[in-house]
């Protein structure tokens, strides 16, 4: 659940500014003749990297001073005024990430096939795309710069792979030598400016597991509040990841972590008043042992690494099923459809999904798809792919196919192996949602 978050292009050259990509209609930028394709170069004479540096200079500046390096290639000097908090209504292109300078054992490119999209080798580690997505950074080649960015910028929270604060375990995770490995002075820097920091750890077992395990989390907690949570996620390993290093978590595994877990966070409750670290879903699913209730994932710090998401679905989708028997269960439709998922989630989510049936009288299968493209012990939903579900045709039964929101690219129609949600449905014979529980309910009623 670590591996992949955002995945935009890296080809663009880095030119000066940020690229408008688009000028909302009657907009403050629409009034000053932006255009997309424009570049903003500076603001008020201060340089402009990214969105982010132009949402930072602009915020709570009424009068400004736009450079402007023109489609055309004109440069312009724009003057404006605004009235406080209003929005140019201009849009920019994405940030292109830095890339990472480890060799971890573990890391997710190794475990690609040789012929993936380019996207998926992308090695990001951006201490923006930290603040913006909940991406981790190891922090191992910070620069400078970035360091005073995030002070000044106020870029909090960071998301930060630990691993492991033992260095000899660090360093030889992340493949580099003990002083890179060592971040202690930039942990310490970030959080005496206040800067809110989440750790994770991607447990390998034989390497971080047990006492490294007790003391990373012994280490990281010692600094609570300020570091407010560690998660912690199995390593997970496709068929390509050969690595001798490596050992496959099993359920045997994950049942002895999460006793050993569950001690810590006693005493962390004790203590802190706060579980502070939070296994991650796979670990209790792959165990074969209960989700922990609401109170156990506080408010769900580190949902994003597939920690708690099982047991928020859970309530979301109890609420939907309240509503819709206080508000409408007569416009439930009678429907029937297949609704793929994620070997580990499909039969916790046929057990809600049969429930539903029994209530409102639609014909809803929950299907579990195995993951062929990447294949080991894959079974996340956001890992499938376009080839998953074509193989999985035969068990296609209904008026529509279902599949989670997670399979497909953050803004566009396309899975990971590239496939376009049009060839799927074209292949299918029936049309292929890509929905999250709200819109599973919208095509429900
Ligand atoms: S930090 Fe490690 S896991 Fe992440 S991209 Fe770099 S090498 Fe891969």
């Amino acid at each position: 659940m670590y591996e992949f978050a955002v995945t935009p292009a890296v080809t663009s050259i880095r030119r000066r500014g940020v690229e408008i990509c688009d000028v909302a209609p009657n907009s403050l930028g629409a009034e000053i003749d932006l255009e997309s394709g424009d570049r903003i170069i500076k603001v008020n004479g201060r340089v402009v990297r990214d969105y982010l540096d132009f949402r930072f200079q602009t915020a709570g500046e009424t009068e400004l001073v736009l450079e402007v390096r023109k489609k055309s290639g004109e440069d312009w000097e724009v003057e404006l005024e605004r009235a406080e908090g209003e929005d140019f209504g201009l849009s920019f292109e994405q940030i292109v990430p830095r890339q990472c300078a480890n060799e971890c054992i573990f890391c997710f490119c190794n475990g690609n096939p040789a012929d993936a999209r380019p996207s998926l080798f992308i090695k990001d580690e951006d201490i923006r795309l930290s603040f913006l997505y909940g991406n981790y950074t190891t922090l191992t080649s910070i620069t400078e710069d970035e360091m005073r960015r995030i002070v000044e910028q106020r870029l909090s929270p960071q998301y930060v792979s630990v691993h492991a604060t033992d260095l000899d375990v660090r360093a030889y995770m992340l493949g580099i030598d003990k002083q890179r490995a060592d971040i202690s002075t930039k942990v310490a820097r970030l959080l005496d400016a206040g800067i809110e920091v989440h750790a994770q750890v991607v447990l390998c077992p034989g390497i971080n597991d047990n006492d490294v395990l007790r003391r990373t989390i012994f280490d990281l907690a010692a600094e609570y509040p300020r570091i407010t949570s560690v998660a912690i996620v199995p390593l997970g390993l496709t068929r390509y990841n050969t690595d001798a290093r490596l050992t496959r978590v099993t359920p045997e595994f994950c049942r002895e972590v999460i006793d050993q877990v569950t001690a810590i966070q006693k005493e962390l409750k004790e203590k802190l008043g706060t579980n502070f670290a939070l296994l991650g879903d796979e670990i209790y699913l792959r165990a074969g042992r209960r989700i922990p209730g609401r109170s156990y994932y506080g408010d769900y710090p580190q949902i994003e690494d597939g920690v708690g998401m099982v047991r928020s679905f859970e309530s979301e989708f109890a609420k939907l099923v309240r509503r819709l028997e206080r508000e409408c269960w007569t416009s439930v439709k009678q429907t029937s459809a297949t609704i793929f998922t994620g070997t580990l989630f499909a039969p916790v989510l046929k057990k809600m999904i049969d429930d539903f049936n029994a209530r409102f009288g639609t014909r809803l299968l929950v299907e579990p798809l195995e993951n062929s493209y990447f294949g080991g012990d894959v079974s996340v939903a956001g890992l499938l792919t376009g080839q998953d579900l074509l193989s999985a045709r035969e068990r296609v039964v209904g008026e529509f196919v279902c599949i989670p929101k997670q399979m497909l690219k953050s803004d566009d129609a396309i899975m990971l192996d590239g496939m376009k949600m049009d060839e799927v449905s074209r292949e299918l014979g029936q049309p292929v949602h890509a929905v999250n529980l709200q819109e599973l309910a919208a095509l429900l009623t």
